[in-house]
């Protein structure tokens, strides 16, 4: 086994979370290696956001021209789901990384490809190699474990003999089913479902344990995007569960087979004939962090569990100081922009960075203000807190709606636009502690609100960030108004 000469820093995946830290540590004037196993950019590059988005898009825009009275009379067609494949073909590079390695290289960052492992022995990685040749890295000061995540695969029997989707074989999918059953109405969950149904899945059927889709975000988002899935045609099954997975492979007409789905409400399978039938099952229930195979229990943390970090990044019971982890293994915040932000944060405390002060730059991950869009049609944008999270947090908080559809901005844009927006204001601050908007392109306004929440702009003075005319943001107006400014 070889044994490689110390580096400053040892990061372990090159998604958006580990090249980030990489980069950004070189930048400073360390020597950084990343060890990859699969492809440079990860999860979000291949079969995460860049190719969900992509098939997304020619259905949203479809929709959208629809809308409007001039254009719609053009739109004649359906969608050209070859030619959307191929545009995410294109988009995730052909499934090769190499457009994204040398903006590792070009930085003086070395890639070493293989499998990372912890060997127990403080800031000691072991890399296996794809033709099986090991060797040891060793790091003088630290290692960041940014391995992200994997679709979790409940225990519902037959389902894994089922050889369901995943985010992986949705996202890279080549043909579109005639029938699709989507496990779990969350974000990759319900923007998949609608991309298919509208890439000319004939069916497609959400099932979700919980009384609504997005069960995290504000109540109206998740009754909005059922009524516009149904509208589409897509049937929703909520407080349901799948509890038996079949796939028979008997069925000449389809190569892979029929799946039957057996569903059950909150009392239990409702008939025997409670089933669904279809021709892919695509699981999107959660995520499981990728630290089954990382030698964690040699370091005294549990395997196959997210690694529990403080504000800091720093892996909590790791004694030394010397294991960070970002991104979605770590569990905060599974989003790309989030990993990235814990990325740079993590850095800043390795190089120990300073401000112009002198001070420790930005050394506390902030995630009060954790912006994420989920890009159905209608998008739902969100901030911070919901008002049902903040109450559930003690805040004093209060909270106004409007029609985001209520100004002239979205009136230009099209007819039957629908949408809600809300901020929860937090009483005893006067500041915002949570923003929700729904809507068409809605993905562009939670920016503000961001800056609002992590600024903590008193109500007061947002009155003075004014809108530009026509757009949707004039929704801010509304809400202030509302909320008695
Ligand atoms: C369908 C879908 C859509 C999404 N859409 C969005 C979106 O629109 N916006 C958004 O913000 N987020 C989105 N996400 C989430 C986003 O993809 C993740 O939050 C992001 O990829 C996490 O980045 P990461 O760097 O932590 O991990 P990953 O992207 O998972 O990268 C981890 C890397 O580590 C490597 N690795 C793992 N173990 C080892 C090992 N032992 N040795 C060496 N290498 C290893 C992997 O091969 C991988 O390249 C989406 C996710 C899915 C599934």
């Amino acid at each position: 086994m070889d044994q490689d000469a110390a580096v400053d820093v040892i990061v372990i995946g090159a998604g958006p979370a580990g090249e980030n830290v990489a980069g950004r540590c070189a930048d400073a004037g360390l020597a950084v290696t990343i060890v990859e196993r699969e492809l440079v950019g990860g999860e979000c590059s291949y079969w995460g956001c860049i190719p969900s988005k992509t098939l997304i898009r020619p259905g949203e825009v479809l929709a959208a021209a629809r809308r409007v009275p001039g254009a719609a009379a053009a739109v004649t067609g359906s969608l050209d789901a070859a030619a959307a494949f191929a545009r995410r073909d294109s988009l995730v590079g052909g499934f090769s990384d190499d457009s994204q390695v040398p903006w590792l290289t070009d930085k003086g960052v070395r890639l070493v490809r293989g499998t990372g492992r912890l060997t127990g022995r403080p800031r000691h990685v072991e890399v296996t190699a794809a033709d099986g040749a090991r060797r040891v890295l060793t790091a003088s000061r630290a290692v960041v474990v940014a391995t992200g995540s994997r679709a979790t695969v409940p225990p519902i029997p037959g389902l894994v003999d089922a050889d369901p989707w995943d985010n992986r074989s949705a996202t890279a999918a080549t043909s579109v089913p005639r029938r699709l059953v989507v496990l779990g109405g969350g974000a990759v969950g319900a923007e998949l479902a609608q991309a298919f149904r509208r890439l000319g899945s004939a069916e497609v059927t959400v099932v979700e344990g919980s009384p609504r889709l997005l069960a995290r975000e504000e109540e109206f988002a998740g009754e909005e995007v059922r009524a516009a899935f149904e509208a589409d045609g897509i049937a929703v099954r909520l407080g349901t569960r799948a509890v038996e997975v079949h796939r028979s492979r008997d069925d000449a007409a389809a190569p892979r087979g029929l799946v039957t789905v057996t569903l059950a409400g909150p009392a239990g399978p409702k008939s025997a004939g409670d089933t669904v039938v279809a021709d892919e099952v695509l699981v999107a229930v959660g995520r499981t962090p990728a630290t089954g195979d990382l030698g964690l229990a040699a370091i005294g943390l549990p395997p196959g569990k997210f690694i529990d970090v403080d504000d800091r990044l720093l892996a909590v019971g790791v004694s030394d100081g010397w294991l960070y982890a970002v991104g979605d293994v770590c569990g905060r915040a599974l989003l790309t922009h989030m990993g990235k932000y814990q990325a740079w944060i993590v850095a800043d405390v390795i190089t120990g960075r300073r401000d112009a002060a002198g001070e420790p730059a930005r050394d506390v991950a902030d995630h009060l203000g954790v912006p994420r869009v989920t890009f159905t049609d209608p998008q739902v944008s969100a901030v911070g807190l919901t008002e049902r999270a903040a109450r559930e947090a003690g805040l004093p908080v209060r909270a106004v709606s409007v029609a985001t559809s209520g100004v002239a901005g979205a009136s230009v844009r099209g007819e039957g636009i629908t949408g809600t927006s809300k901020i929860v204001v937090d009483e005893s601050r006067r500041v915002l502690v949570g923003a929700t908007f729904t809507g068409p392109d809605t993905q562009e306004m939670v920016h503000a609100a961001t800056v609002a929440i992590v600024g903590a702009v008193p109500v007061e003075r947002l009155w003075h960030a004014v809108p530009s005319f026509p757009t949707v943001s004039e929704v801010w107006l509304r809400l202030l108004e509302e909320y008695g400014l």
